[in-house]
């Protein structure tokens, strides 16, 4: 499974965050796994459209699609220069698909900053720069490998040292290689090379609970959004102190917490919903009969792959996914109405699932 890691400098809301995941996760109702590392928080990813689909196509019980987030226990300076924990922190960062930054964005005099004051940038600049260097050392390594390759004219080697050449200053400049853009070709062999800052990443500020009802208003959080799209990436503004109190509410406390608060969504299901969707993860749905159900696919998977994230048995016998989408299900309010107008897709195995598709798969046993 895909999973996003959540990293940050010492004394940021890492914990805090982790334990609001950890205690939402166990408030799950439909909790399908006996154990789970440590370090892993499984969280359902929130979806209004499951209650809708139930409405209108009614079953015993709902069922959502979860998610996972996997705490990065690290110390940061120096970890490019490979000393112990270092090491290990960037191995663990290697293995995740997306990154959760976390960016100390509230003031306190009770909570001890590592570097003695709160500055956002200057927090974002120090974990970055250990990932830059630990990057810079593989395309360096790569770099002199691959040039004497594309001295013989290989042209997939040629194709390679063409994008170290571009990703190589950007890095000795400081910068992360996601500032980059490429092209499609060029983006292939990027991520054949396995480099830490080119994982797509969320920065997270986590502002005080006076800010949580504005955090338009935090400074730094206005800080950390500027710099997050300065890379092309997207910044949330989460108070981990807040998520953790709420995590532990049930629902209909929650829901009056929020409304006095005045938000409609919880920091932490916003948090959930925009890394599912940096993963490149979409939902699709089955309904009707035992259970109506969300369950997660990649974007770009093709129907039989997509069945088989059912059960590898619908993969193999793959005949035909009966598709509706959500939105016409919604619309029209029946499955016989969706025939009736003739939105009723018989798909077959090139078909890409789209998210919101409620599918029915024939199969060959
Ligand atoms: P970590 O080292 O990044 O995992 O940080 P922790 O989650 O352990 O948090 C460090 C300290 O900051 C703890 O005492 C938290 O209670 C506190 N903390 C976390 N989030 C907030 C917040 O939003 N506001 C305030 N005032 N303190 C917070």
């Amino acid at each position: 499974a895909l999973t996003a890691g959540i990293v940050g400098l010492p004394n940021v809301g890492k914990s805090t965050l982790f334990n609001a995941i950890t205690k939402a996760g166990a408030e799950m109702a439909n909790y399908p796994f006996a154990t789970i590392e440590p370090n892993v928080g499984m969280v359902e990813v929130p979806d209004k459209r499951l209650a809708r689909i139930d409405e209108l196509i009614p079953a015993k019980k709902l069922v959502h699609t979860t998610f996972e987030f996997t705490d990065i226990a690290g110390i940061v300076k120096g970890a490019s220069k490979g000393e112990g924990l270092g090491n290990k922190f960037l191995e663990n960062i290697r293995q995740v698909d997306a990154i959760v930054h976390v960016v100390r964005s509230f003031d306190d005099e009770n909570i001890t900053h590592v570097a003695n004051k709160v500055a956002p940038l200057e927090d974002i600049d120090t974990i970055n720069l250990e990932l830059i260097l630990a990057d810079l050392d593989s395309v360096n390594k790569r770099y002199e490998r691959v040039k004497k390759v594309a001295r013989t004219k290989d042209k997939a080697a040629v194709a390679e040292f063409n994008v170290l050449e571009k990703i190589k200053p950007v890095l000795e400049a400081g910068k992360s290689v996601r500032s980059i853009e490429f092209t499609p070709e060029e983006t292939k062999i990027v991520k054949g090379l396995f480099l830490l800052t080119s994982k797509p990443v969320l920065y997270v500020a986590n502002i005080s609970e006076d800010d949580m009802a504005n955090p338009e208003q935090s400074k730094y959080y206005q800080e950390v959004k500027q710099f997050a799209e300065s890379e092309g990436a997207q910044a949330l503004a989460i108070s981990a102190r807040t998520e953790e109190e709420i995590a532990e509410l049930d629902d209909e406390e929650r829901q009056f917490f929020l409304e006095d608060l005045g938000v409609e969504e919880s920091g932490l299901d916003r948090l959930i919903r925009a890394s599912y969707k940096l993963l490149g993860l979409a939902t699709f749905f089955t309904a009707g009969g035992k259970e109506t159900r969300a369950w997660t696919f990649k974007q770009g998977m093709k129907a039989p792959q997509v069945a088989g994230v059912i059960h590898s048995d619908f993969e193999r016998g793959f005949i035909r996914a009966e598709t509706m989408s959500f939105d016409d299900l919604d619309k029209y309010g029946s499955i016989q109405a969706v025939r009736e107008a003739g939105r009723l897709r018989l798909e077959g195995k090139d078909y890409e699932v789209q998210d919101g598709d409620i599918i029915e798969f024939r199969f060959n046993v």
